[in-house]
C-alpha cells in the first residue's frame, strides 16, 4: 500500500475524469495508493477544500497558507487552532520560505511560518514545510521555534544532503516528488541514496511535478507509484519495501491519521 504525502486535490485538473474527483481516487487504488494527504494552500479555499475531501474515508487534510500566498494574508492563531480540531486535519502547512518565487515577500513568509511552528507546538500537529532557495533561514528558523518532539517534513525536496541532515536532527522527515525521476535530478538522486528510508516519506504534489514516463500529463496521486519504483531503484529495495517503510513513516509522522 502506498501513501501520497503530499497533493493538491482541490486544484486537480478533471476535464479528463469527467470532472470526478472519485474517478481520481479509483484509479489511485486500483495502483494500490489507497491513502492521500490533500494539503492546504491558502485560507480562501480551505473551506472548499475540506469539503471535498470529507468526502473521502482515506484522504487527510492540512492546514496552512503557502508562502507565495503570504500577501493574500497570514493566518491567525485562532484560525490554525480551529482547523486543526478538524477530525480530517492531521498537519499544519504547507507552510515555509521560498525566495526563489518571492523576495519581496520574506518577512511575511517568516512571521507566517513562525505562526504555523508555534499552531503545532500548541496543536501537537507536525508541520509540511516548502522550502526554495532558503536554506539558512528555513533551518534557522526551524531550529528557534519547532518542537522536535512533534517534527514534520520538508516537502518537495530538491536542496542539497547538508540541508536533509539539519532537518533530520530536528526530527523532520524529507519528503520526495516526481523531480527525483526527471533526467537531470542526478544530485537530487544522490541525496535520495544518503537519506535513510526510515526518513524518506513519497509525494507526488499533483497537480505539478508530474514524474517521468507520464510528462505532459496532469498529476495524480496514483503517480507516486513512479516515485517509489525510483527510490526503490536508487536504494536497491524492491518496491513492495518502500511502500511499506514510507508508510509507517507517513503513519508514525502524521499520527493523527494512523489513529483513524
Ligand atoms: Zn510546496
Ligand atoms: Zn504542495
Amino acid at each position: 500500500m502506498f501513501v501520497d504525502s503530499h497533493c493538491h486535490l482541490d486544484r486537480l485538473d478533471l476535464s479528463a475524469r469527467n470532472n470526478e474527483l472519485t474517478s481520481v481516487i479509483d484509479a489511485a487504488a486500483s495502483r494500490d495508493v489507497s491513502r492521500m494527504l490533500c494539503v492546504a494552500i491558502d485560507m480562501e479555499q480551505l473551506p472548499y477544500m475540506l469539503q471535498t475531501v470529507k468526502r473521502f474515508d482515506n484522504v487527510y487534510a492540512s492546514v496552512g497558507v503557502h508562502p507565495l500566498h503570504v500577501a493574500d494574508g497570514i493566518p491567525e492563531r485562532a484560525f490554525l487552532l480551529e482547523y486543526a480540531a478538524d477530525p480530517k486535519v492531521v498537519a499544519l502547512g504547507e507552510t515555509g520560505l521560498d525566495y526563489f518565487y518571492s523576495q519581496d515577500t520574506v518577512e511575511l513568509q517568516k512571521e507566517s511560518f513562525i505562526r504555523h511552528l508555534q499552531a503545532s507546538a500548541d496543536t501537537r500537529l507536525p508541520v509540511i514545510v516548502h522550502t526554495r532557495d532558503a536554506r539558512e533561514d528555513t533551518i534557522s528558523i526551524l531550529r528557534q521555534h519547532a518542537d522536535p518532539e512533534v517534527g514534520g517534513v520538508l516537502h518537495c525536496f530538491t536542496e542539497n544532503w547538508e540541508m536533509a541532515r539539519q532537518a533530520m536532527d530536528l526530527n523532520y522527515m524529507i519528503s520526495f516528488s516526481g523531480i527525483i525521476t526527471f533526467r537531470n535530478a542526478e544530485a537530487l538522486r544522490e541525496v535520495v541514496r544518503q537519506v535513510p528510508i526510515e526518513s524518506i516519506l513519497i509525494e507526488t504534489d499533483a497537480p505539478y511535478l508530474t514524474p517521468v514516463p507520464f510528462r505532459g500529463k496532469p498529476n495524480e496521486p496514483q503517480y507516486v507509484v513512479e516515485v517509489a519504483q525510483c527510490v526503490a531503484d536508487i536504494k536497491g529495495l524492491r518496491i513492495e519495501e518502500v511502500a511499506e517503510i514510507t508508510t509507517n513513516n507517513f503513519d508514525r509522522l502524521f499520527n493523527k491519521a494512523a489513529a483513524k
